[in-house]
């Protein structure tokens, strides 16, 4: 099964075919679709941005043990490209577990994965 989606309308389509039914809707709109094809899940998926108190920002996600805070390599702000991050991991009482470095291109990637 293939999914199609119209980049003007965002209606979407499966079928088994090679290139979805298109006819014109009654307003004349034509959908051009293009395939949507899956790529690999992103890494970051559930981080979001974070204030984490005296200035400090975080991307930070949840997790059933606690949470994991991504931030540039001196603790204090957004991870950035091109630069060592720190991954702090932190139990559901705010305890520090313990954290990692990486490069934050190899974290945005997928080739360091995080998981809690
Ligand atoms: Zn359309």
């Amino acid at each position: 099964m293939r999914e199609f989606i119209c980049t003007d309308c965002g209606h979407n389509v499966h079928t088994e075919s090679d290139e979805p039914f298109n006819m014109p809707w009654s307003d004349g709109h034509r959908c051009r679709f293009r395939e949507v094809k899956e790529g690999p899940p992103d890494p970051l998926k559930g981080f979001e941005e974070f204030h984490t108190g005296g200035g400090c920002m975080a991307l930070q996600k949840d997790t059933v043990l606690g949470y994991i805070m991504i931030t540039d390599s001196d603790g204090c702000d957004m991870p950035k490209a091109g630069q060592e991050c720190t991954i702090g991991f932190y139990d559901n009482e705010s305890n520090a577990i313990g954290y990692v470095r990486a490069p934050f291109d190899l974290v945005k990637g997928g080739a360091v994965r995080i998981s809690h």
